[in-house]
């Protein structure tokens, strides 16, 4: 299997796609707040005269906070800072978020993988905004098997260190780069095996390689523990000899480690 060079990388991440789907989900749910006051409010008016004042009232809170929130997540992440309540906010935008920009980005004929970078790019954002510090041996790097070149005979999933780093696929530079920093480095068959590392090390921080579909899934399910995702490149289609940007995971990682910053 011929490797291809590194310009044929997938595109870079583009979060602002994300904000902007995020803008216009919060015109949405505030549209549909109004319209849940609107519609019943002759209806209340006839139980009660002052009704439909306390109901709009708790409407335009809940419109207030939708703005507000939406509002925060794009100054923390165009900031990188961490505001207010950014681990709320990673939940919302990962359990609530995420689903209602998926239909609508469906709607408009965005492709999937598309919204997915967007949404790592913003999860990342929000991440690196917490400026977490984290010991070396409480960060877990995980890849994905297929980054081995497939007709190496070395079973790297058993260890990184067991590459002999003749340098043919990026597994020889991820071990200089575990070594060189103390990191354990896990490498997964697929979604199963790396969540079940995951519980197993219990690190405080991940830093994930994986395709769009399997990053968004693992930091769906890992939260809250913190993932950093790093998209792998696949050159030569999915699953096969992919390739990631070590010096990506390299910067990755010393924006987390204790006096790199
Ligand atoms: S760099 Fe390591 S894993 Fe990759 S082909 Fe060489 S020995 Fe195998």
């Amino acid at each position: 299997m011929t490797t291809k060079p590194r310009n044929q990388a997938t595109a870079p991440p583009r979060k602002r796609l994300f904000v902007a789907l995020m803008g216009v989900t919060c015109l949405l749910i505030v549209g549909v707040i109004y319209l849940g006051w609107w519609i019943p409010t002759k209806g209340l008016a006839n139980i009660h005269p002052a009704l439909p004042g306390y109901v709009g009232f708790t409407f335009a809170i809940l419109s207030g906070a939708a703005i507000f929130g939406t509002f925060l997540l794009i100054l923390t992440t165009a900031l990188s800072r961490d505001i207010f309540f950014t681990r709320f906010m990673r939940l919302t935008v990962i359990k609530f978020l995420l689903p209602a920009i998926e239909l609508l980005g469906r709607l408009l004929g965005i492709s999937k993988d598309t919204i997915r970078q967007s949404f790592v790019a913003m999860n990342n954002s929000l991440v690196v905004s917490q400026k977490l510090t984290v010991l070396p041996d409480r960060i877990l790097i995980l890849l994905p098997h297929c980054l081995q070149l497939a007709n190496c005979d070395i079973k790297v999933t058993g260890g990184i260190e067991k590459c002999a780093r003749c340098g043919r696929c990026d597994i020889s530079g991820l071990a200089e780069l575990a070594e060189k920093y103390c990191i354990d480095i896990s490498v997964a068959t697929g979604g199963t095996l790396a969540r079940k590392i995951i519980v197993e090390k219990r690190p405080k921080l991940v830093i994930a390689v994986a395709c769009e579909r399997d990053l968004t899934s693992g930091i769906k399910d890992c939260y809250p523990l913190p993932v950093i995702g790093i998209f792998n490149e696949r050159p030569n289609g999915p699953c096969v000899d992919t390739l990631v940007d070590v010096a990506k995971i390299e910067q990755a990682l010393l924006s987390v480690l204790p006096q790199q910053r």
